[in-house]
């Protein structure tokens, strides 16, 4: 897939659009999802331009990919969710839900969380 440079989260990763960082280094950058499904919710992307998890994967370096999981984990750790739980969500493409075309995982966590698919 093409990366669109215009996407929301490319203007973040610019600067563009301010945003509640809760971890960043020269990888990754974590922030505040501005629509929160539970009491924490956090979107950790790449600072690569990767339009999806399909993408990342077949694209990035394996190592880039392990340490960005690694890193997922580790901001889970950081927020303080790793005890209770937490869910992480990577919605892919068009029947994926996904919204943004700038790979990125939902952190979500500091609730019991519902059914991981609701029926429609
Ligand atoms: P997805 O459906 O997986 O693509 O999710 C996109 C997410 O990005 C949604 O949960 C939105 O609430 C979130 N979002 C959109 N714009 C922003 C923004 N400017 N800052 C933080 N989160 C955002």
């Amino acid at each position: 897939m093409n990366y669109q440079p215009d996407n929301i989260f490319a203007k973040i990763l610019r600067g563009e659009i301010p945003n509640d960082t809760v971890y960043e280094d020269d990888e990754v950058l974590a922030f505040r999802d501005i629509g929160p499904q539970a009491p924490v919710h956090v979107l950790v992307i790449p600072k690569g331009e990767y339009g999806s998890l399909d993408d990342f994967t077949r694209d990035a370096p394996a190592e880039l990919v392990g340490r960005f999981f690694q890193k997922v984990g580790e901001i889970a750790r950081r927020l303080g969710v790793d005890g209770e739980g937490y869910r992480v969500i990577a919605n892919t493409g068009h029947n994926g839900g996904q919204e943004v075309q700038h790979f990125h995982i939902h952190i979500c966590a500091g609730r019991r969380l519902g059914r991981m698919i609701a029926r429609e």
